[in-house]
C-alpha cells in the first residue's frame, strides 16, 4: 500500500460581482435574456438551482420579495399561457408560460392571479367545488406579451418566507434559470466552509485512521497523510447578496490532467431527481451537510450534476496514493454566478514534502535570527512568521507557499473573501 502526503492551501479570490446575467460568466447561455424582469426592483436570489430538497433537487431559482406578499409578477417573455394550477402544496398557485422559443417558464407560490387567469380558475373551482385545479389551455386561448402582469407574489403551497419561484423547463429538463434567460444580483463570493478527506475503502487510511479526516481551515499549515485511496468532500455555500445560505453553482476539482465538477446546469424531472442522496453528503461526514458534496462518482455511473473528464468506465475523483508519483497539484474551485473561490490542493510525494517543510523552517528560523522578525517597524503587531515571509520567498516556491500561508490570520483572510474585497491570489490564503 503506497502512502502520500497531502497538504492543502486555500486561496479565496473573488473575480466579479454586481449584476450577473448568467452562471459563472463562462458557461454559454442556452437562451437569450428575458425581455422583462419577473419582479420590480433588484433581483435578489434566496435559493439556487440544484439545492437539495427532500427527495429531489431544487429545480428553479427563488427570488426575494422583501419578506412580503403582493409584489406584481410579470411575464419575462412573450408566448402563451399553457397551464394554470391551484394547489395547497408544491408550487401553490402557479402559472406555466410557454415562450415562443419553446421555453416553459413556471412562476410559483403566487398570492393571486391577474386576469384572465383569475376568472378561469375561479370558474373551474366554482363549478367543481374543488380548490385544487390544474387547467391546461390551447395555444391560442391566452396569448401573453412580455411585461404583462400575470399575478402577485405570495407564499402559497406551504413555503416559509414569501418569495417567487422561477423555473425554466424544456421538455422534462429543468435548466438553470441563469443559463436560460434569467438574471440576478450577486455581490458576495462563495465561501469554502470545510474540506474533508475520506478513505475510500476498508484498508485505506487518512492520517493513519480509517475514518474521514475533517480539516480545520485555520491559519496553521496542516499535512495530511493518505494511504491507499481517498476522495475529497467540500462544504461550500454561496451567500449571494445578503448571507443567504445557498449552494454554489459549481465546485470543481482538477488533478493530474483530470477534472471533476459538481455543477448544476440542468436536471431531468424524469430521471435525475432521485440522485440527491448521491450528489450530496447529507450529513454523512459533515454534521450540517446542507451543501457538502463528495467530488466523486462511481465507475459506470455519472449523476447529471457530476461533470468529469474521467472515462465512464473508471471511478472518478479518487486520489490514489499509488498514482501520486512526485509532486502533483490538485486544485479545487467553488464558483457561484457572481464570485469565485479557489482551493488549491498540493499533493507531493513523501520525500518532496519533507524537503519543502525543511526549506520553510530554515527560512523562518533564519529570519528570526537575523532580527527581522523581532520588530514591528510598520506599527503592526509583531509576527515572526510574517517577517519570515520575505526570506521564505527567496528559499523557493515550495517554502513560499508554506510560509506565506502562516503569515495571514485566518479570520481576516476569510472576512476579506466574504466581503469580496480585493483578495488577490496569494493574499487571502489559508492553509488547512
Ligand atoms: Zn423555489
Amino acid at each position: 500500500m503506497c502512502a502520500a502526503l497531502v497538504a492543502l492551501a486555500l486561496a479565496a479570490r473573488p473575480l466579479m460581482g454586481g449584476d450577473v446575467p448568467g452562471a459563472g460568466g463562462a458557461t454559454p447561455h442556452l437562451y437569450p435574456p428575458f425581455a422583462h424582469a419577473p419582479l420590480d426592483g433588484p433581483l435578489i436570489v434566496t435559493g439556487t438551482f440544484g439545492e437539495y430538497r427532500p427527495g429531489r433537487f431544487h429545480a428553479g431559482m427563488d427570488y426575494s420579495t422583501g419578506g412580503s406578499v403582493g409584489m406584481p409578477v410579470y411575464a419575462p417573455v412573450s408566448g402563451w399561457m399553457e397551464r394554470v394550477r391551484a394547489s395547497g402544496a408544491g408550487y401553490g398557485r402557479s402559472l406555466y408560460l410557454h415562450a415562443e422559443d419553446g421555453r416553459l417558464i413556471l412562476l410559483g407560490h403566487l398570492d393571486a392571479y391577474d386576469e384572465p387567469f383569475a376568472t378561469a380558475i375561479a370558474a373551474a373551482q366554482d363549478s367543481s367545488g374543488q380548490y385544487e385545479q390544474d387547467l391546461w389551455f390551447e395555444r391560442d386561448k391566452f396569448p401573453v406579451a412580455a411585461g404583462q402582469r400575470l399575478g402577485w407574489s405570495g407564499q402559497s403551497g406551504g413555503v416559509g418566507e414569501p418569495h417567487l419561484h422561477l423555473e425554466v423547463r424544456r421538455g422534462d429538463m429543468a435548466i438553470h434559470p441563469l443559463l436560460a434567460g434569467a438574471s440576478a444580483v450577486d455581490t458576495i463570493p462563495p465561501v469554502i466552509l470545510a474540506i474533508a478527506i475520506e478513505p475510500r475503502d476498508g484498508v485505506s487510511r487518512v492520517d493513519g485512521a480509517f475514518a474521514p479526516r475533517r480539516l480545520a481551515l485555520g491559519a496553521r499549515p496542516e499535512t495530511v497523510s493518505v494511504t491507499g485511496r481517498a476522495r475529497v468532500e467540500v462544504d461550500a455555500n454561496d451567500p449571494g447578496t445578503r448571507r443567504s445560505n445557498m449552494q454554489p453553482y459549481e465546485i470543481e476539482m482538477a488533478w493530474g490532467g483530470q477534472t471533476l465538477a459538481c455543477r448544476f446546469d440542468s436536471l431531468s424531472w424524469a430521471t435525475d431527481m432521485v440522485e440527491g442522496d448521491l450528489v450530496y453528503d447529507r450529513g454523512r461526514i459533515f454534521g450540517t451537510g446542507a451543501h457538502a458534496v463528495p467530488l466523486w462518482a462511481p465507475a459506470g455511473f455519472r449523476p447529471r450534476a457530476i461533470v468529469t473528464s474521467v472515462p465512464l468506465a473508471r471511478e472518478a475523483g479518487t486520489l490514489d496514493a499509488a498514482e501520486l508519483r512526485g509532486p502533483q497539484r490538485v486544485r479545487i474551485t467553488a464558483r457561484d454566478f457572481g464570485g469565485h473561490t479557489a482551493v488549491r490542493v498540493e499533493a507531493p510525494c513523501d520525500r518532496e514534502l519533507r524537503r519543502r517543510h525543511r526549506l520553510g523552517f530554515r527560512a523562518r528560523r533564519d529570519a528570526r535570527r537575523s532580527g527581522r522578525g523581532g520588530g514591528s517597524r510598520s506599527g503592526r503587531r509583531c509576527d515572526p512568521d510574517r517577517a519570515g515571509l520575505a526570506a521564505a520567498a527567496r528559499a523557493g516556491r515550495a517554502a513560499r507557499a508554506a510560509s506565506c500561508a502562516r503569515g495571514l490570520p485566518a479570520a481576516r483572510a476569510l472576512l476579506a473573501a466574504r466581503r469580496g474585497l480585493g483578495a488577490r491570489d496569494g493574499e487571502a490564503r489559508l492553509v488547512a
